[in-house]
């Protein structure tokens, strides 16, 4: 979205980097074939020029002020050249000398097409934070959901980005298997997740959306969306599978519960949290739904 200022503002940004500095150093989504993601569609992926990019650098000090983070969009700035995307750091840091942490999304693929050299470059020129959406570590729903990785690359991708130093976000859709593969998505994607032991795993439940590829599925009668008891009974598999020394957040609009905490260290407080409510739900569907986070909320995204 371009403003009355000529400023070019990310349309989407994680709910982590509300407080930080908005940049737009790419449009669009160079994939945009995921059969349930709906936010780049109809919008032509472009790369902006690296000086409308310093540009806007330099109009950011007058509408966000001096602040320490920033997030670089859109959906994948990884895929910029290197040179010049370390351009876009090195001077983003001097126009903000104060900032001590930007953020990108980057897309598994594009990581494991970067040389380590290169990965560990930027973060030494200050891209300290990547969200990577894994959305599942089950091969069988990763070509379903059309992401055009195996969840082996995923796995990869992830080390590759924990050895470069970055903190690392993994994102997990809930919901993804629907009812007939719950159990499968969660188990395969704890095995990624383990496999990778990311700095955080950030969990969405899914919200199929008119317009995806995944709502027709849904409206045909081929997709059958898990129900709030399935989805807790899932999320409640996938920390149990864990091994990891990852946050565990819950920290979207879409998700049920609030189910945060520091694995291994809090892992019983979660799986006890999830067991309380999952019996509730058994027991007393009622009660239990008005524990929930309710349907009208979750489908403002
Ligand atoms: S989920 Fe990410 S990679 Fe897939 S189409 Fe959406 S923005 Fe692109």
């Amino acid at each position: 979205m371009v403003s009355g200022l000529g400023y070019d503002f990310p349309p989407f940004r994680p709910p982590s980097e509300a407080e930080s500095i908005l940049l737009r150093a790419t449009r669009g989504c160079p994939w945009n074939k995921c059969a349930f993601c709906v936010m780049y569609k109809g919008m032509r992926f472009s790369r902006r020029p690296l000086e409308d990019i310093k540009r806007d650098i330099v109009a950011a000090r007058g509408i966000f002020g001096l602040r320490p983070t920033m997030f670089i969009g859109d959906s994948n700035s990884l895929v910029m050249k290197t040179e010049e995307l370390l351009d876009v750091l090195r001077f983003a840091r001097e126009v903000f000398p104060g900032l001590r942490r930007i953020t990108s999304y980057a897309r598994a693929k594009t990581i494991l097409r970067k040389p380590l050299e290169d990965l560990v470059a930027l973060r030494e020129a200050g891209l300290t934070r990547l969200h990577v959406g894994l959305e599942t570590g089950d091969d069988h729903l990763l070509k379903y959901m059309c992401k055009g990785i195996t969840a082996s690359e995923m796995a990869e991708a992830g080390r590759k980005a924990m050895e470069a130093g970055f903190e690392l976000t993994e994102y997990v859709i809930l919901g993804l298997g629907g009812k007939d593969r719950w159990e499968r998505h969660a188990s395969e994607t704890a095995n990624v997740l383990n496999k990778i032991n990311p700095t955080f795993i950030r969990v969405r439940t899914l919200v199929p959306i008119p317009g995806t590829p995944l709502h027709e599925r849904v409206v045909s009668g081929e997709f059958k969306v898990s129900s709030p008891l399935e989805v807790l009974k899932e999320t409640r598999l996938l920390i149990e599978r864990l091994k990891v020394s990852s946050w565990f957040l819950s920290d979207h609009v879409s998700n049920y519960l609030p189910v945060n905490g520091k694995l291994p260290d809090e892992k019983e407080d979660l799986l006890n949290f999830l067991g309380i409510h999952i019996d509730i739900l058994e027991s007393d569907p009622e009660l239990g739904r008005t524990l929930l986070q309710p349907e009208h909320l979750r489908q403002r995204l």
